[in-house]
């Protein structure tokens, strides 16, 4: 049974990409009203935004169940689920046609500036629960309200880049050369070629989207051999950007971290590790990039043009006047930071987790999608799956649904190859099924103290308050409990 708050108002979903839009297709399967506000004037404009970049999962798990079931009752065709689509064939075959089967409960061009409960600021507790959200929308230049049942913030975080400076403030002098500076993944061989083409480029990140921007450069460096690339980072270990190589169960994931380990060892782009940029100036030709250094400030000078793909943060603002229970550094949903910390976990797997784990204090709220990982990098559509479904059980009051959740994430590779010189101590999971993990062994020895095992044993052993396969304590560093990352 819903809430009669769900039943008078329906549910607001914030964000119609791939999660939101799944979200509206379970809402609509449990017979829940859904009605979907985007800023963008089309659905899906993160991925649209990236259109050009080559995906690493393929289809079978860019896809809802849900979703799927509505669009194949419009006769929909599905793509074969083997091959690996760009971000671009992900939104024009799968988000658009999503998109024109869920526009009835569509408004785009509508931004959600606060979400509130009507009647009742952040403080007030008597009568909370029985108040329906408030939501302002910003439309053709004015402000509205809308009402809502329940409200599932699935706005990602790819508006709101990480900037280049190595404290997580802008660098001196970053916004005043913004002009040269592209935050994320620009097209390199496509249409921003002319801008990249002949240049001293400097990528800043240690991650994907990084290693995209380095590969589609490199090319561009054997068209016109003029152009150079620097890559810089603020840590000393290449290993989790080059991934997992061929024991990654994303096949082009792995291969991504592979061709780049190769330009490196052909000397076509250059790296600068532990560069930790604290400003940026005008000089003679082109910028002068500062960063501290072990060998104290450096420069790298003459350089054109900068891609900086540091990562993104999620807008915090929008939900101000809600109780909202993040964890203080990832920014993510509280419970699921142990599960993705980045300082704690070399693999991107996550258990599988649901309603629960996504809910706040706030009764009837959710953020979902990669919204709900915060800062950390290794969010994956079928994650963001799983989580509307099991949240669409919940509000449908389905428990038993709801909490029965299961994901089957292909496992990044990067746990079981073991870190260069820290053999045994990085995390012991294996590609396994999930039924098998609880009964599995780990592998490669104990982790120290500070590391979680990243296995379900680990996980299984800890919560019945033992020590884990290795680990010796049940919290992680920052005395969160940890539950294990498989
Ligand atoms: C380059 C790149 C490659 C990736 N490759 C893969 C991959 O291969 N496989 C995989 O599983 N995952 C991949 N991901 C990760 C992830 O799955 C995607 O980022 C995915 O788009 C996340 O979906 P989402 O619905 O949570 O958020 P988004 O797709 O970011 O959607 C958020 C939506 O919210 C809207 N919005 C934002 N703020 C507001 C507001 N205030 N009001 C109203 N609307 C708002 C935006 O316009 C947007 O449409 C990749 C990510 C990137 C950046």
């Amino acid at each position: 049974m819903t809430s009669p708050l769900i039943q008078q108002y329906g549910v607001a979903i914030l964000g119609a990409g791939p999660v939101g839009l799944a979200a509206a297709a379970h809402m609509l399967a449990r017979g829940i009203r859904p009605t979907v506000f985007d800023a963008a004037e089309s659905v899906g404009s993160s991925m649209l935004a990236v259109a050009h970049v080559p995906l690493f999962s393929p289809w079978r798990y860019n896809i809802d169940h849900a979703a799927r079931s509505l669009l194949e009752r419009g006769g929909w065709p599905a793509p074969d689920l083997d091959a690996l689509p760009t971000a671009g064939e992900l939104h024009q075959l799968y988000l658009q046609p999503l998109g024109r089967a869920l526009r009835e409960q569509i408004q785009l061009n509508s931004r959600v500036l606060a979400v509130s409960r009507l009647g009742m600021d952040k403080i007030k507790t008597a009568g909370r629960d029985q108040a329906p959200f408030l939501l302002q929308i910003e439309r053709d230049g004015g402000v509205s309200e809308h009402l809502a049942g329940a409200v599932l913030d699935a706005t990602g975080t790819w508006a709101m880049p990480n900037p280049l400076g190595a404290n997580g403030l802008p660098a001196t002098g970053e916004t005043a050369h913004a002009v040269r500076i592209r935050y994320g993944i620009p097209d390199v061989l496509g249409k921003d070629r002319a801008r990249y083409a002949g240049k001293c480029v400097l990528v800043v990140g240690a991650g994907h989207s990084a290693a995209q921007a380095l590969l589609a450069l490199a090319d561009l460096g054997q068209q016109d051999e003029r152009t150079r690339v620097h890559w810089a980072v603020r840590g000393n270990n290449l290993r989790r950007v080059f991934g997992g190589g061929e024991a990654d169960q994303l096949q082009a994931r792995g291969e991504l971290g592979q061709r780049l380990q190769r330009l490196i060892e052909q000397g076509r782009l250059t790296v600068h590790t532990e560069f930790r940029i604290a400003s940026m100036q005008a000089g003679l030709t082109g910028l002068t990039v500062r960063a501290h250094t072990p060998q104290g400030l450096t420069e790298l000078t003459g350089v054109d043009e900068v891609i900086c793909a540091t990562g993104s943060r999620p807008d915090l603002a929008l939900t101000r006047e809600l109780r909202v229970r993040l964890d203080a550094w990832l920014e993510s949903t509280e419970a699921l930071a142990p599960l993705i910390d980045p300082n704690e976990h070399s693999c991107g797997t996550v258990r599988p987790h649901g309603h629960r784990e996504l809910a706040h204090p706030e009764p009837g709220f959710y953020v979902v999608g990669a919204k709900s990982y915060g800062r950390a990098p290794t969010f994956l559509m079928a994650t963001g799956y799983e989580q509307v479904r099991s949240v669409a059980a919940a509000l449908a009051g389905d428990l038993a649904a709801a909490d029965d959740v299961r994901l089957d994430l292909p496992e990044t590779g990067v746990c079981s190859a073991g870190l260069p010189g820290t053999a045994g101590q990085d995390a012991c999971c294996v590609a396994m099924p999930a039924a098998a993990r609880v009964a599995s062994t780990c592998c490669g020895g104990a982790a120290p103290v500070s590391i979680d095992a990243c296995c379900a044993q680990d996980a299984a052993a800890k919560q019945t308050g033992k020590a884990g396969c290795g680990c010796g304590v049940p919290a992680d560093k920052a005395g969160r409990a940890v539950t294990g990352c498989c």
